[in-house]
């Protein structure tokens, strides 16, 4: 039986790659935070299936004990500080978690586990500011933000690491990737939820945004800038692809996404949509909220998976947004029936 340690268990990916894993077979052990592990997270369904692995990955220690404990096959770092816009507000933990944990962690397995196979988790958020419109595995890095910056830092040492050393650490230059296990604080799930807020009539939301205040206020849902565009592809179908390329004869880097952009007004008008609203009577935009410097258009050019891992996503931008809107209802409505248990 093979065997895989994942970091970010508790994480969207680490759920959905923890249920792939251990349909394959693969004895399945996560590092989580322990207190992360001890309140609801998107892997708690699994107890009892995955062997947990406590630890930190700001800590070499727990990174190197983790792996000398699970005598993985394969590791999948998935662990990081992964919100773009909060890494301005904590830049050197960010670094600490995305950048230098990832190099313990290619470290650690040098030291005391060298045949094991290594996911890396990159980042589309790499190539920031871009000037080519379609991007690929040669398509420079030109990060935008202290997220980016991070995930570049450990992608480059990936490949240093393999060149050097001769480990399998293969990097997947991941797309966005949303579902319904997306935290709230993330944009995609803001907008389910505020059209889930429309469906169920609820002008006032009880969660709140970044700023303490309603993420649905007086009807409205405030987001920044409309025309940002995005590849955006459904997470259960990218983490088969990190498992692919753990199967490859060499390690090597790999871009995922579905090669399809669509702008945040799209998304509104698509998850507005489900729920038969018209978006444009329940967002609005707020210049206030748009970032610093904000990254270009996201379009990945995925020809290179598609030859060599034969993956393809399955499943489109509409039964995405359709997926989060309804969990989201499903959510609201839960709220609504623990607070008025008799409504
Ligand atoms: P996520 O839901 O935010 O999960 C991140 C995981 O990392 C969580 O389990 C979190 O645990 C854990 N973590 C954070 N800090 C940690 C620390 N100091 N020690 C140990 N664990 C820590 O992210 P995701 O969407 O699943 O993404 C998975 C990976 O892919 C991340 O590396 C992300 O940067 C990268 N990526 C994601 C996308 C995307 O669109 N989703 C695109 C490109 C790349 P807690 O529960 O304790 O917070």
């Amino acid at each position: 039986m093979k065997s895989a340690l994942i970091t970010g268990i508790t994480g969207q990916d680490g759920s959905f790659l923890a249920e792939w894993l251990l349909g394959k077979g693969y004895r399945v052990f996560g590092l989580a935070r322990r207190e992360s592990w001890y309140r609801p997270n998107n892997a708690s369904h699994l107890t009892g299936q995955v062997k947990l692995l406590f630890g930190d990955m700001s800590e070499g220690a727990d990174i190197a004990s983790a792996i000398q404990e699970a005598r993985p096959d394969e590791i999948y770092n998935l662990a990081s500080q992964s919100r773009p816009g909060e890494s301005w507000a904590r830049a050197p933990e960010t670094l600490l978690v995305d950048g230098l944990g990832a190099i313990r962690l290619f470290e650690a397995v040098r030291h005391h586990y060298p045949a094991c196979r290594v996911y890396q988790a990159s980042s589309s958020d790499m190539f920031g500011q871009v000037s080519i419109v379609i991007q690929n595995e040669q398509t420079p890095f030109n990060p935008v933000n202290p997220y980016a910056a991070a995930k570049v830092y450990a992608h480059q040492m990936a490949k240093i690491y393999r060149e050097s050393y001769g480990l399998y650490i293969a990097s997947g230059i991941l797309f966005n990737h949303e579902s319904e296990r997306r935290p709230l604080h993330f944009l995609t799930q803001k907008v389910a939820y505020g059209a889930a807020c429309a469906a169920l009539g609820i002008s006032d939301s009880p969660d709140l945004n970044e700023m303490g205040r309603p993420i649905v206020q007086h009807g409205k849902l405030v987001l920044g800038n409309l025309e940002i565009s995005r590849d955006w592809g459904y997470a259960g179908d990218f983490v088969r692809a990190m498992w692919l390329m753990l199967q490859q004869e060499r390690p090597d880097d790999f871009v995922i996404g579905t090669g399809q952009p669509h702008t945040l007004q799209d998304l509104c008008e698509t998850a507005y949509r489900c729920v038969d609203r018209d978006w444009r009577d329940n967002v609005v935009s707020d210049p206030a909220l748009m970032r610093p410097l904000e990254s270009g258009q996201t379009l990945a050019d995925t020809s290179k998976a598609r030859m060599q891992l034969g993956w393809e996503p399955t499943v489109s931008f509409d039964e995405m947004v359709k997926k989060m809107v309804a969990a989201q209802l499903l959510r609201l409505k839960n709220v609504a029936h623990h607070t008025n248990p008799k409504g």
